[in-house]
């Protein structure tokens, strides 16, 4: 039987690559809850609705729209949304601040507050955060960031503790560099602070890697999908690193 998977953030990078591995491993209609469209066709069974995961409001509304569409059936939810955000402490103006934990961490507490009850009502669900290597670690010069990160571990934790009772798992995958817009984006604020060459800066980020190289976006959406799938049955409540060994350092 058809399931129904939700996915925000899924316009761009891991978001995408998840949204595209549901369609192609999965019998899944996938919901893509993004601030903007689908830059491209991934089929008929991909939807988008217009969401801006920091309004309590419009995650619910979004959310009571695929409840209808889908006779409130809801298999899956990938909180994957976030922004990233170079600075150290007394250089993260509020604003910033204020922006970051919206999307990264009130915008998983608002998709999972809309869609657990619908989970809860079938006895069976399975939610997975898109946390970061900063699950575990500081990076230096991350200060917001990082925090929001620190704050999803808590969110995949709790979650995980308070709805087992209802047959609902919640895990998060950590990732380590993706190579991704937003990546790319955090590449040229480097660039643009430090003056280094780009070709040096994407040679830097690679090096860093205790594999040498920075991940792929599909190398995290795979295993996302192996954390909703039942294989995954016995799994509750962990962190996933998907960083090339970043952690382990
Ligand atoms: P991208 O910027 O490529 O994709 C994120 C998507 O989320 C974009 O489509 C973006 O839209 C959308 N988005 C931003 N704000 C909102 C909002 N308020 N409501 C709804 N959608 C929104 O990022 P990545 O794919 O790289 O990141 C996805 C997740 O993975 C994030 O949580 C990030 O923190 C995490 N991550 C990424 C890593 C990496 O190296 N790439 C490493 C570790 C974790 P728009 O582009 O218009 O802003």
């Amino acid at each position: 039987m058809t399931k129904v998977a939700i996915v925000t953030g899924g316009s761009s990078g891991i978001g995408l690559a998840i949204c595209k591995v549901f369609l192609k491993d999965g019998d899944f209609e996938v919901y893509n809850l993004d601030v903007r469209p689908f830059v491209e066709n991934i089929g008929s069974k991909a939807h988008y609705i217009q969401c801006d995961v920091t309004s309590f409001n419009s995650v619910h509304e979004a959310v009571e729209a695929v409840r209808i569409s889908t006779n409130q059936r809801i298999d899956v939810l990938v909180s994957n949304a976030g922004i990233h955000y170079s600075a150290i402490l007394t250089e993260t103006p509020e604003a910033v601040f204020d922006r970051v934990m919206a999307i990264n961490v009130k915008g998983a507490y608002a998709v999972s507050h809309a869609v657990l009850p619908t989970m809860v009502a079938a006895r069976s669900g399975v939610v997975v955060f898109v946390g970061s290597d900063q699950c575990f670690v500081g990076k230096p010069g991350q200060f917001a960031y990082n925090m929001s990160k620190a704050a999803l571990a808590s969110i995949t934790r709790t979650t995980a503790l308070d709805y087992a009772q209802y047959g609902i798992r919640a895990n998060a995958v950590c990732p380590g560099t993706i190579d991704t817009p937003l990546f790319r984006k955090a590449v040229d604020g480097y660039i643009e602070r430090t003056g280094v060459g780009r070709e040096r800066a994407y040679k830097e980020e690679d090096e860093c890697q205790p594999l040498g190289r920075v991940g792929r976006p599909e190398e995290v959406a795979d295993f996302v999908f192996f954390l909703a799938s039942e294989k995954a049955g016995f799994i509750t409540g962990s962190l996933h690193p998907i960083d090339g060994g970043y952690t382990a350092q």
